[in-house]
């Protein structure tokens, strides 16, 4: 009669680890899906443009190449 009871104990614990590891999860779960990480936050607006003559890199916002002067 006791064993029965120790067991009948196990099996209540067992149970309830099992319902914390599962609640635990859903919430990482939930948490992960409420916050989505950025994708690319440093990913520039304007591709670099780079001069056609010196193939220089320079900012998208100029008209001319800071290099050689080359319309871009
Ligand atoms: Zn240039």
């Amino acid at each position: 009669m006791l064993s029965f009871f120790i067991a009948l104990i196990i099996a209540f614990v067992i149970g309830m680890l099992v319902r914390g590891a599962i609640r635990k999860g859903k919430k990482s779960s939930t948490s992960n899906t409420a916050t989505p990480p950025p994708q690319n936050p440093t990913a520039p607006s304007k591709p670099a443009a780079f001069c056609p003559q010196c193939g220089q890199p320079s900012s998208g916002d100029s008209a001319f190449c800071s290099s050689c002067g080359a319309k871009l």
